[in-house]
């Protein structure tokens, strides 16, 4: 393994004439956690699609694990990626959203189930062992046949994030993972992903839980603009800001 899974160097990506990331650059080592804060509109999700192919880029460059993200090299030229190969990439990376996303007419076993049997053509009996497997790690084993209307929005967060992980991902990405929850309900899904960072899981996750990037994270990165405005550990970025702009940020969040 590369000693950095994530290399982004000066990222752009425009919408139309609107410029929405400004040479973003950052690295992402096999078993951090990076917590990417920033006020709306500052470009995190586009960066976090970018990086998971549901956008194209148009300038710098993205590596995920060694393998340019969208294109192929090819006798030192560069190439637009087959589909093949956009969704063998897709599958070592697992991405969990702010709204989630399951697949409303399957148990939650079953959405655990699918990508692996649909995908991966693992064998049914072995993904439905994996799934349970995975239903306990995410403290759900007990709602394993229930609908996801039939869970609270914690509990079928959870099993999102279980069903990333049924793909042996090498990289999770979250976008705002607790932003549509109840409050009550935050604190479970944050406890899962904590032991997921715990056991070594690399993340890049979109936050406003100061409290998770400041226990959690390796790296915090503010955003602001389409930029890094500043970057590094919790301590210097979250009680030592050096950008006025982080720190009207975190006065607004804290
Ligand atoms: P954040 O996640 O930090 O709130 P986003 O990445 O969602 O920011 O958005 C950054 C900017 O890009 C915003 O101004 C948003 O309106 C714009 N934007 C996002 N997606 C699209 C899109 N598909 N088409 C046009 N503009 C978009
Ligand atoms: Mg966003």
């Amino acid at each position: 393994m590369t000693e950095t899974l994530v290399r982004a160097s000066n990222v752009r990506k425009s919408y139309g004439h609107v410029e929405v990331l400004k040479g973003v650059s950052l690295t992402v080592k096999p078993g951090e956690v990076m917590c990417l804060l920033g006020p709306s509109g500052s470009g995190k999700s586009t960066f976090l699609r970018c990086i998971n192919h549901l956008e194209r880029i148009n300038g710098g460059r993205i590596e995920v694990g060694g393998d340019l993200v969208g294109y192929a090299r090819r006798h030192g030229k560069i190439f637009e990626m087959n589909p093949r190969e956009v969704s063998r990439q897709r599958r070592g990376i697992g991405m969990v959203f702010q709204r989630f996303n399951l697949f409303p007419h399957m148990t939650a076993l079953e959405n655990i189930m699918a990508a692996p049997v649909g995908v991966k053509k693992v064998e049914r009996s072995a993904a439905k062992a994996r799934a349970y497997e995975l239903l306990e790690r995410v403290g759900l084993s007990h709602v394993a046949g229930h609908y996801p209307a039939q869970l609270s929005g914690g509990q079928q967060q959870r099993v999102a994030i279980a069903r990333a992980l049924a793909m042996d991902p090498e990289l999770l990405l979250f976008d705002e993972p607790t932003s549509a929850l109840d409050p009550e309900l935050v604190g479970d899904v944050l406890d899962v992903m904590r032991q997921l960072a715990a056991d070594g899981m690399t993340m890049i996750v979109v936050t406003h839980e100061i409290g998770f990037a400041r226990s959690v994270a390796d790296t915090v990165v503010f955003m602001d603009g389409g930029v890094v405005v500043e970057a590094g550990s919790p301590a210097e970025v979250l009680d030592n800001p050096q950008n006025p702009r982080t720190v009207a940020f975190l006065n607004s969040v804290m």
